[in-house]
């Protein structure tokens, strides 16, 4: 069981969900926000693989390098553009922004990049807060404004902004101040774009636990030698401990949730969570 526990899983075509929608075509246009990494990356391969044209975006350019040779192994590769963007800087944004909509219709954009900090309110560095508010909350919402007139634009409107959220966009733990403050608004945000998209234009953000990206599981060989535990407890009792499904989701897990919210198939999803945790919210 605990084999695995510690390494992010590869995205396998046996895996990608895949939905019949007149709009995945190579036409259509995705950006992927933390296309380099993690849930992003699996997103990317699961959108090209549904016949879509994404460019991926991510400030790590060799891991934008990765995600395309991992692509290729899913047969996705030929459908993957990437630009370099940091999305703390609102002209990388609008520059990554054009140059996704030169490539056909932009219609969909997943906002997933994201980082963390660690630290008690009162000692929580004011520029670690703004970075965090910038990555997951600002730039999020500045990729939606650029984004906006590329999908009015094109001929039926047709077009959804996914956002990358978190249980912690709905409960609060100890120390991750800037961390929850970003996500509770993301939900915030993903409302306000559907009060404004006149049920074309549609949001959706994607709630989850515990994902297994490197983030998650680079902690787990360190936790478990600080408690004395074993990885298995790690992952079970600690990540896991609230949660009645005791197993991680895999990336791909989160991937497939952004390609059926974008598609036809979720067309009365609009400023909802897709919230998918294990029952940790919903039960105790
Ligand atoms: P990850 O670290 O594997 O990927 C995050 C990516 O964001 C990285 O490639 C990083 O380079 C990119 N990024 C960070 N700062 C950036 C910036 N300034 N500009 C552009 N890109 C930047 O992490 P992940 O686990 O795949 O997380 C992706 C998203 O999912 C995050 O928003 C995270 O909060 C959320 N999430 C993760 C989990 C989990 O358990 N892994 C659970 C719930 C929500």
């Amino acid at each position: 069981m605990v084999s695995g526990a510690t390494e992010p899983p590869e995205v396998t075509v046996e895996e990608i969900q895949t939905v019949d929608d007149d709009h995945f075509n190579e036409d259509a246009v995705a950006i992927v926000t933390g296309g380099g990494s993690g849930i992003g990356r699996a997103t990317t391969i699961a959108l090209a693989h549904n016949g879509l044209t994404v460019v991926a975006t991510d400030v790590d350019e060799e891991g934008l390098a990765e995600t395309v040779e991992k692509a290729r192994a899913c047969d996705a590769a030929e459908n993957v553009e990437t630009v370099t963007a940091d999305l703390v800087n609102e002209d990388d944004i609008a520059s990554m922004v054009e140059a996704a909509a030169e490539l056909g219709d932009l219609r969909y954009v997943a906002n997933i990049a994201g980082l963390q900090h660690i630290s008690p309110i009162e000692e929580f560095p004011t520029a670690k807060f703004d970075e965090l508010l910038d990555v997951m909350l600002r730039g999020p919402f500045l990729v939606t404004k650029h984004a906006i007139p590329h999908i009015r634009a094109t001929d039926d409107g047709v077009g959804a902004i996914g956002n990358m959220a978190s249980i912690h966009s709905h409960i609060a733990t100890q120390d991750k101040v800037a961390y929850m403050s970003a996500k509770f608004g993301l939900r915030g945000l993903t409302q306000s774009i559907a009060a404004e998209g006149e049920g074309t234009l549609r949001s959706f953000s994607v709630s989850t636990g515990y994902v297994k990206t490197p983030l998650v599981t680079n902690q787990i060989p360190d936790t478990a030698e600080e408690r004395g535990i074993s990885e298995q407890e790690v992952v079970e009792d600690v990540m896991l401990g609230e949660s009645r499904v005791k197993e991680m989701m895999a990336p791909i897990d989160v991937a497939n949730l952004f390609t059926f919210g974008f598609s036809k198939r979720a067309r009365h999803l609009n400023g909802g969570d897709l919230t998918f945790e294990g029952g940790h919210l919903y039960t105790y």
